[in-house]
């Protein structure tokens, strides 16, 4: 099992090797914007980590004090915790540095995707997906300042 984030789904890391190919809805949520990744959606399955562990992840980042991670991370990190107690071989594509610190003290495989020579950096912008807000100084999984609903990230354009 690969389990792919934002930025794998995005930079096309979907073409290499036999493994099944996995992310949550967060994380196809964020990669819709990004256009291109659209096509590859196709063979790859979309499941949702449970409830524990996400609290279980949140937990950990908040232990080491990886505040950088927004609700997506952590739904990925948590599909991979969830996924790798029966799949060991359970592995991270992400390009994300607190990604890949938090999932490797949480013992699980990591596959950086800079060291694959894909070397495209992703540009975040915040926004809200119930009323359309956009704007800068608030961080993902903060309230909406117009509405108050959870804010989500996707690739700046
Ligand atoms: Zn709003």
């Amino acid at each position: 099992m690969r389990i792919l984030d934002t930025a794998a789904l995005i930079l096309g890391f979907t073409e290499q090797g036999q493994e099944e190919l996995v992310t949550c809805g967060d994380v196809l949520e964020e990669a819709r914007y990004g256009g291109a990744a659209l096509r590859r959606v196709g063979g790859i399955k979309v499941i949702e980590p449970s409830e524990r562990y996400v609290e279980a992840v949140r937990k950990k980042a908040k232990e080491v004090g990886e505040s950088e991670l927004s609700e997506t991370d952590i739904h990925v990190i948590a599909l991979a915790l969830q996924l790798s107690e029966r799949y060991p071989e359970t592995s991270i594509a992400t390009s994300d540095y607190s990604v890949q610190n938090l999932a490797s003290i949480l013992g699980l495989k990591v596959e950086p995707l800079l060291h694959r020579g894909i070397t495209k950096k992703i540009r975040w912008a915040t926004y809200c997906p119930s009323c359309g807000w956009m704007g800068g100084g608030k961080a993902p999984g903060e309230p909406c300042p117009r509405c108050g609903s959870r804010l989500k990230r996707r690739p700046r354009g």
